[in-house]
């Protein structure tokens, strides 16, 4: 049986996760409850659930938060030069100094 994973607010982020689980043979479905797609507006408040089956919940839930930490990175300000870089970037290309 499915059981639901995480609950998000657009049906575009709920494909996104579904597609970072299909990548590790996870299968998923969302359940919207949008009343039949008549009123697609409600999908903005009532979110969209991702459901997962039961014996896959745990590696689901993993592959989840990593996402979740690699999107999460904030942006920095080098120390040194001042320039503002995203989060993967480790270095400064501006002037080489180490975040
Ligand atoms: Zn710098």
């Amino acid at each position: 049986m499915f059981i639901e994973l995480k609950v998000v607010y657009s049906e575009i982020e709920a494909q996104i996760i579904m597609s970072h689980l299909s990548d590790e043979n996870i299968d998923s479905l969302i359940d919207k409850d949008d009343a039949g797609g008549m009123h697609p507006h409600l999908q903005a408040t009532q979110g969209v659930s991702i459901l997962v089956k039961e014996e896959d919940y745990e590696k689901a839930k993993e592959i989840i938060e990593i996402k979740d930490n690699q999107t999460e990175q904030s942006s920095w300000t080098c120390k040194k030069c001042n320039e503002i870089h995203q989060g993967q970037f480790k270095v400064c290309w501006n002037c080489g100094e180490e975040r």
